[in-house]
């Protein structure tokens, strides 16, 4: 059996940024389960294992335009604490808060009363090394082809299921 689409896939990665620092990684963890061929994951990188078998790995370079986009100076914000409905007064360094329209903003700086909100993702504008093993490859059933993920029991950030999904963990 090998890595496409339809198939549940696990795996095991590090990835790491220009300077080697890790910025992400579940070799602590269980792998991260996932649906092939849908978007769960980063698509370029779904792309690069397409085709690896159960034990196999790769190392996958990625742009900044294939992982998390470029950075965008306009997504920065500068806002007063008295603009925020509630709490404004427990808002701290590192926070994520949800602007109107819905994106994640995330609180990278507090100067008094001034808040900074970043509305990119923490990686944008990072070229990223994955280092990916293949842990695991089974067929999908029809619940989770028809839900669009996979329905372990290990839940990623990027496969949660939404209200009405109907699945439990
Ligand atoms: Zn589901």
């Amino acid at each position: 059996m090998m890595v496409e689409k339809d198939k549940v896939v696990s795996i095991q990665y590090t990835a790491t940024d220009e300077s080697g620092a890790v910025v992400d990684s579940n070799t602590d963890f269980e792998p991260l389960e996932y649906l092939h061929g849908y978007g769960n994951i980063l698509e370029s990188l779904e792309k690069e294992l397409t085709g690896l078998k159960i034990s196999e790995g790769k190392k996958v370079l990625l742009s900044p335009e294939q992982a998390y986009g470029d950075f965008d100076p306009e997504l920065v914000i500068e806002v007063s604490r008295q603009q925020f409905p509630q709490e404004g007064e427990a808002i701290e360094m590192g926070n994520v808060v949800q602007s109107s329209d819905g994106r994640q903003l995330f609180v990278t700086d507090i100067d008094g009363d001034k808040i900074i909100l970043d509305g990119n993702h923490p990686l944008a504008g990072r070229t990223l090394h994955f280092s990916v093993t293949i842990k695991n490859i089974r067929e999908a059933t029809g619940e989770e082809l028809a839900h669009g993920h996979a329905h372990g029991h290990t839940h990623s950030e990027n496969d949660h299921c939404g209200p009405d999904c109907g699945c439990h963990h």
